[in-house]
C-alpha cells in the first residue's frame, strides 16, 4: 500500500519531509491519523514520530511554514506540537519504553520506529507512513492492523497482558475504540482485560474520564458500558451504576433492571443528540433507586425519593470521577432532581400552576428536561412509547401557553428589594424578603399577573398584613 497520493492532499506532509530531510532524521505519519486515514474518517490531529529530537523537528517544520505568521511550539514531556489553523501537529522522538510494576512512569529511552510501533496500545493504532525521500508514501504495518481494521477487531501488537500491565488504562481505551469504531475485540484481548482488571487501580480518575467521556459521546454509548461492565472494569471506578443491575421479585412484584433501563435512555438522549451533560443526567437519572428501593406488599416495589437523592449524590460522583464541579454539575444534578416532574403534567385536567412551578424551577434547561423524560420511556412495546412521547408533546404544548402568558422561564422579581424599601420607608430587613418570596409564590400560583402593576399591589397588601406603613 502507498499512501502519497493521499497525503498529497495536505501540504504539511511535504513540509515534514523536507524538514526531517534537512535534519538528516528519519519521520512518519503515526497513530490515529493513519488509522483513520484508511477508515475515510475525517481526523484533524496528526500525530509524527521521528528518529531523533521531536522537538527540533517541530522547530523545524514551524520555521518552514511559509506563512507571515509565526508558529508555536509548545513543549512538553520530550514531545511538541503546533497549532496550524484547524490542525493539531504532535511531534515525538521514536521511544522505547519499559515500565515497573506499580507505576505508570516509564523508563523512557530513545528508540527505532520499530521500538516505537511496539509500544502502542493497539494493532490499528501502530500503523505509520514513510515521510522519507526513499520510501515516501509506504505503509508500515507491523502486527497487521491493516487487516484487523478490515476484520474489525481491536488487538494489542504484543501479548496483551504486557499492553494492559504497562499501561492499565489501555483496557478502557480498548472499549473506548470498539465503541467509536463499533469494532469487536478481540476474544484473548478481552480475557487478558478482565484477568488485568483490578490493575486499573493505579490510573488516574481524570484520564479514565478522558476515555469515559469518549464512550459517552458515542453513537450507541450502551454498547461501550456493556463492554466495561463484562470486562468487569466499570465497578471499579463507578459502582454506583453497577449496583443498579438487576431484578429483585417478591410476591410476584418485579421491577425492571434499572442498569440496562439507564443504558437504553443513555442511548435514546444520544439518539437526540443530547451532548455530554445531557447524557451524563440520563446516566445518572435513576442512580439513587437502589438506596431507595423498598418493597410494599401492596404496590410491590418503590423508589421513592431516587430523584432527589440522586441529585444528592451528583456532588460527590463528580468529585470522584474529576468531572467539572461547576454548573455543568448543577445542570445534572437539576434534571436529576426534576425528571419525574413532567410526567403528571400529561393529565387532561392539570392546572396551569403545575406547568408555571417546573417552568420556572427547570428555567432555560427545561427543553433538555424534556429531552430526558422522552428519552426515559422505554418499553418493549413501542406502541406505548409512542403514546407516552405523544403525551409530552402536549404538555410542552401546554407550556408554550403558560409562558406566553407568564414568563416564568427566566423569572425576575417584577418588584425589587429597593422598591420594597422605598415603599415602606425600611432599612435592610427580614421583611423584604418575605414580601419578595410571597409575591413570586402569587404568580406562580396563578393569584395575580407577572407585571409590576399586580406584583405592586400586593406588595401593599402583603406590607399590611405585616403591619408596615406605606408611604
Ligand atoms: P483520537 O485522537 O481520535 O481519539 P487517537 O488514536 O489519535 O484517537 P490518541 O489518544 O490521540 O488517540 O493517541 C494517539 C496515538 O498514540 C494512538 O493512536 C496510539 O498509537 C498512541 N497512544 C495513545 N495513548 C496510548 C497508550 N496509553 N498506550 C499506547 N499507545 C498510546
Ligand atoms: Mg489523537
Amino acid at each position: 500500500m502507498n499512501f502519497s497520493a493521499l497525503l498529497a492532499q495536505h501540504p504539511v506532509f511535504e513540509l515534514v519531509k523536507k524538514s526531517a530531510h534537512s535534519l538528516g532524521i528519519e519521520a512518519y505519519v503515526v497513530g490515529g491519523y493513519v488509522r483513520d486515514l484508511i477508515l475515510k474518517r475525517p481526523s484533524k490531529d496528526i500525530d509524527f514520530v521521528c528518529v531523533g529530537s521531536g522537538i527540533d523537528l517541530a522547530k523545524e517544520v514551524a520555521a518552514n511554514i511559509g506563512s507571515k505568521k509565526k508558529f508555536q511550539v509548545f513543549k512538553n514531556f520530550g514531545t511538541a506540537s503546533i497549532h496550524h489553523g484547524d490542525w493539531e501537529l504532535e511531534f515525538v522522538g521514536a521511544r522505547k519504553e519499559s515500565y515497573q510494576r506499580d507505576s505508570r512512569k516509564p523508563i523512557v529511552e530513545e528508540g527505532t520506529l520499530e521500538d516505537d510501533q511496539n509500544r502502542r496500545d493497539f494493532t490499528i493504532n501502530a500503523l505509520a507512513i514513510s515521510l522519507n525521500e526513499e520510501n515516501y508514501g509506504a505503509l508500515i504495518d507491523p502486527f497487521g492492523g491493516v487487516k484487523d481494521l478490515k476484520k474489525k477487531i481491536i488487538k494489542t501488537p504484543l501479548e496483551p497482558d504486557v499492553t494492559f500491565s504497562d499501561d492499565p488504562l489501555r483496557m478502557i481505551r480498548a472499549i473506548r475504540f470498539a465503541s467509536q469504531l463499533n469494532f469487536d475485540i478481540a476474544p484473548n484481548t478481552f480475557d487478558s482485560i478482565i484477568k488485568n482488571a483490578e490493575r486499573l487501580k493505579i490510573i488516574s480518575a481524570e484520564r479514565i474520564t478522558d476515555e469515559l467521556n469518549k464512550i459517552i459521546l458515542t453513537e450507541k454509548p450502551s454498547y461501550g458500558f456493556k463492554l466495561l461492565y463484562h470486562a468487569q472494569l466499570l465497578d471499579k471506578f463507578f459502582p454506583e451504576i453497577v449496583e443498579l443491575q438487576g431484578v429483585d421479585e417478591k410476591n410476584g412484584f418485579k421491577h425492571k433492571d434499572n442498569f440496562y433501563h439507564t443504558l437504553q435512555v443513555l442511548d435514546n438522549t444520544a439518539e437526540y443528540g443530547g451532548d455530554l451533560w445531557l447524557r451524563w443526567a440520563a446516566i445518572l437519572h435513576d442512580i439513587a433507586k437502589p438506596a431507595t428501593k423498598r418493597f410494599n406488599p401492596k404496590q410491590g416495589w418503590t423508589f421513592h425519593g431516587h430523584e432527589d437523592k440522586g441529585a444528592r449524590m451528583v456532588p460527590k460522583i463528580f468529585k470522584r470521577m474529576k468531572l467539572p464541579l461547576n454548573e455543568k454539575m448543577k445542570y445534572v444534578q437539576k434534571l436529576v432532581l426534576l425528571h419525574l416532574r413532567p410526567i403528571p403534567l400529561v393529565r387532561d385536567n392539570i392546572t396551569d400552576n403545575a406547568v408555571r412551578r417546573l417552568l420556572f424551577e427547570a428555567g432555560d434547561d427545561i427543553e433538555d428536561l424534556m429531552t430526558l423524560c422522552r428519552a426515559d420511556v422505554t418499553s418493549k412495546n413501542m406502541n406505548k412509547v409512542k403514546q407516552f412521547r405523544a403525551n409530552f408533546d402536549k404538555v410542552e404544548q401546554k407550556m408554550k401557553e403558560v409562558e406566553e402568558n407568564d414568563q416564568v422561564r427566566n423569572f425576575q422579581p417584577p418588584v425589587s428589594g429597593e422598591d420594597i424599601m422605598k415603599a415602606f420607608d425600611l432599612s435592610p430587613c427580614k421583611e423584604i424578603g418575605i414580601i419578595k418570596s410571597e409575591i413570586k409564590e402569587a404568580i406562580l400560583d396563578g393569584e395575580i399577573q407577572n407585571n409590576r402593576e399586580e406584583a405592586y399591589e400586593y406588595m401593599l397588601e402583603v406590607g399590611r398584613k405585616l403591619k408596615l406603613k406605606a408611604q
